[in-house]
């Protein structure tokens, strides 16, 4: 599988290029930056034969099978039609978009062109997140009640850029984790928010977008969700809790791109830690993304994953500037 990288991104210079190249003929051609400077010195870095600044150039590439998309939020539209029309299978990072009806067009896009599309929401691909899901599957904790989701960390210094100070990028803590932890929700119990009250606050780094959130979901099962974000918490820690009607889970350590954590079930039965598989989250992700090219399963999270993840997340931002209830708006998501 020959990859193009639309987006000279730290994402992908930390993770996914590694993540690329660790599956079975995974190459990565050429690089797309806005810079021709930054894109070839990106290229010699991770030692990518070509660079560019054209998308039409990169997707049209008779050589190149796949794309993954990590530019800044409000590039990912265009840039997914452009890969899509060329025929071109399609990795998009989170939010996939700055709307739904933008994400849903991708993911429309996709299926009429019949190639691949998935979101690289990396927390279902970990093997915690896959453990608590199996777990809840099971019925070890009974039927759901609540879920609580803690996700207030400190943004690390090198990524204090347009995340807090780019509503036009797609900056805010909204649409960077609280996107992630509705995909986690969705993902553990297998049911979408139907609606959602929050509050948001600049509570001392956003620059003109939010850098804390904090929201209660409804579920349709009746469980109901409260859910943290923030860029601005040096020692919180992150995890989650999950409780039912005969057990709880909770998870410490387990919202991050590392696979670590700690899990604990607590039942009847007593108190007992979870062990979980520790591979690498990304690469997973990459290997679901292979086999579902290849005719062997699908995505991780696929592309009406990424639009629902955002129609919570931007249901929570709505919520918050509004001061109402919103009830969560999937456009033509199935
Ligand atoms: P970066 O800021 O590193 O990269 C985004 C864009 O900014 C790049 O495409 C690049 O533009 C430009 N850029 C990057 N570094 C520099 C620099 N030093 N000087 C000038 N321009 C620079 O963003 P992230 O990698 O943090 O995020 C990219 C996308 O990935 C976002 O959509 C984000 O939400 C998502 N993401 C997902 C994660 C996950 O785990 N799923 C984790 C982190 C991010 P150009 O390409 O034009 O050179």
């Amino acid at each position: 599988m020959r990859w193009a990288l639309i987006g000279a991104s730290t994402i992908a210079s930390e993770h996914v290029i590694g993540a690329i190249r660790s599956t079975e003929g995974g190459e990565i051609v050429r690089v797309v930056s806005g810079s021709p400077e930054r894109g070839a010195e990106y290229a010699r870095t991770h030692d990518i034969p070509a660079s560019g600044t054209s998308v039409e150039e990169a997707v049209s590439d008779a050589s190149v099978d796949a794309v993954y998309i990590s530019t800044t939020n409000e590039k990912h539209f265009a840039q997914a039609m452009a890969a899509v029309e060329a025929g071109r299978h399609v990795l998009c990072e989170k939010p996939l978009a700055m709307t739904v009806e933008e994400a849903a067009g991708m993911v429309a896009a996709a299926e009429k062109a019949g190639v691949v599309f998935a979101t690289n929401h990396h927390l279902r691909c970990s093997g915690s997140h896959r453990k608590m899901r199996a777990l809840i599957k099971e019925g070890r904790i009974g039927d759901v009640l609540s879920v609580r989701v803690f996700h207030a960390v400190h943004l690390p210094g090198h990524l204090q850029g347009w995340r807090i100070n780019s509503a036009e990028a797609g900056g805010g803590v909204i649409p960077d984790i609280t996107v992630h932890d509705a995909d986690v929700v969705r993902f553990l119990l297998g049911e979408d928010p139907v609606s959602v009250v929050a509050k948001m606050a600049v509570s001392g780094m956003g620059q003109g977008v939010e850098d804390s959130a904090m929201s209660v979901w409804n579920m349709p099962s009746g469980a109901m969700v409260m859910s943290h974000e923030s860029f601005t918490h040096p020692y919180a820690g992150s995890g989650l809790e999950v409780h039912g009607t005969k057990g709880s889970i909770f998870a410490r350590g387990v919202m991050t791109q590392q696979p670590v954590g700690k899990i604990t079930l607590v039942t009847e039965a007593g108190e007992e830690e979870v062990p979980f598989s520790g591979h690498n989250l990304y690469a997973q992700g990459l290997a679901d993304f292979m086999a579902a090219v290849n005719g062997g399963g699908r995505p991780a999270a696929d592309g009406w994953d990424g639009v629902k993840s955002l129609a919570v997340a931007l249901a929570v931002r709505e919520a918050a500037q509004s001061g109402t209830s919103q009830t969560v708006d999937y456009g033509v998501a199935p």
